[in-house]
């Protein structure tokens, strides 16, 4: 019997996934052959940048305008109208900031902004107009460690940003380290949607630097919709879990995306078949520029409530809003 050659699996560099992303919505459009409709998507797209990886859309569905992945990054002409009560700023992050890069609103847990980007530009991103150019570099990560050595007050350090792992894996790798160095440091926590978007980020440099020091690591996550998670997803969340990380998901509630009990009871279910437990569903915040994602409390209410009907109690995400100046995240009744 001939063996047969064993077909060696290249990694796919997810920093060319990175740039291979679309940039251009009416291109975007033109391969999912969805009609460009919206007169206004480039003056939308001019103000946050439009970004959006191949393995993300790959899993839209063609000819499909209201695919809820479709619609997460689509600029859309509300985009540009006023609405009373937006801000640009809506949860209070910049008075929160202790230096550039730390915000430190709850007790124990500080989160350090990595990047000044995403892999994906998401619409209602509450962070889409953040002063990131004075807030990210590597000095600003310097003295945002250092007021993290000095607050004993902090045992949980959460790496967020734009998106951390955005950084490679030898620099993500000495920022943990020194992290690990600091004594009352015990959690590191990282918030991501990169690997979402392009699964290939998890390598297995990533994984080491995240498993080999003193710190129990926690991920993240940020998904949406069932859609989302494909195969090689499901696949890449597998390697996080086989290097012994719990993974948990957050999400935000958004018109016309996932805004119903059976979609929200599907991701659930998909996020626990891949390893992952749901945590938070946020309630929108009222950013300038993303209003037409939002959906009023009282439905969402009624959501959870309906939710909570359909999952197990450890599937079920806890709604919350946050509020500018409060302590924690608030639950909604
Ligand atoms: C949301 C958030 C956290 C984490 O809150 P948890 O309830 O612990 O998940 C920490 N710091 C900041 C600035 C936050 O916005
Ligand atoms: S991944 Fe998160 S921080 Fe980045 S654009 Fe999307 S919502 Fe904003």
């Amino acid at each position: 019997m001939i063996a047969r050659s064993v077909r060696q699996v290249q990694q796919p560099d997810w920093i060319s996934e990175l740039r291979a992303a679309y940039s251009d919505p009416l291109r975007l459009l033109q391969d999912l052959h969805v009609p460009a409709t919206d007169a206004d998507l480039l003056p939308a797209a001019s103000r946050f940048p439009f970004r959006v990886p191949r393995p993300f859309v790959s899993r839209m569905r063609p000819a499909d305008p209201n695919d809820p992945l479709l619609l997460q990054v689509l600029p859309r002409t509300p985009e540009v109208v006023r609405t009373p009560g937006a801000s640009i700023d809506p949860v209070g992050d910049l008075e929160s900031r202790v230096s550039p890069a730390l915000i430190h609103k709850y007790r124990g847990r500080a989160l350090i902004i990595m990047s000044g980007g995403c892999a994906i530009n998401c619409r209602y991103c509450f962070r889409r107009h953040f002063p990131y150019s004075d807030a990210v570099g590597t000095a600003q990560i310097e003295h945002a460690i250092e007021a993290v050595r000095s607050d004993h007050s902090i045992t949980e350090i959460i790496l967020s940003g734009g998106d951390p792992l955005l950084l490679k894996d030898d620099h993500l790798g000495e920022i943990i380290t020194r992290l690990a160095a600091i004594p009352h440091l015990t959690r590191l926590r990282i918030h991501t949607r990169l690997p979402v978007t392009i699964p290939s980020r998890i390598t297995v440099p990533l994984l080491h630097a995240l498993t080999e020091t003193k710190l129990k690591p926690v991920m993240v996550f940020h998904i949406n919709h069932p859609n989302e998670i494909d195969a090689e997803l499901d696949a890449a969340l597998g390697r996080c879990h086989s290097a012994g990380i719990p993974l948990l998901n957050q999400s935000v509630l958004l018109h016309g995306v996932n805004d119903d009990a059976a979609t929200l009871a599907e991701l659930s279910e998909s996020l626990f078949a891949a390893s992952v437990l749901p945590y938070y569903v946020h309630l929108l915040d009222a950013v300038v520029g993303a209003a037409h994602f939002d959906v009023a409390e009282s439905r969402a209410i009624s959501i959870a409530a309906e939710l909570r009907r359909r999952v197990p109690g450890y599937l079920m995400p806890r709604f919350v809003r946050e509020i500018a100046g409060e302590n924690a995240k608030t639950p909604i009744a």
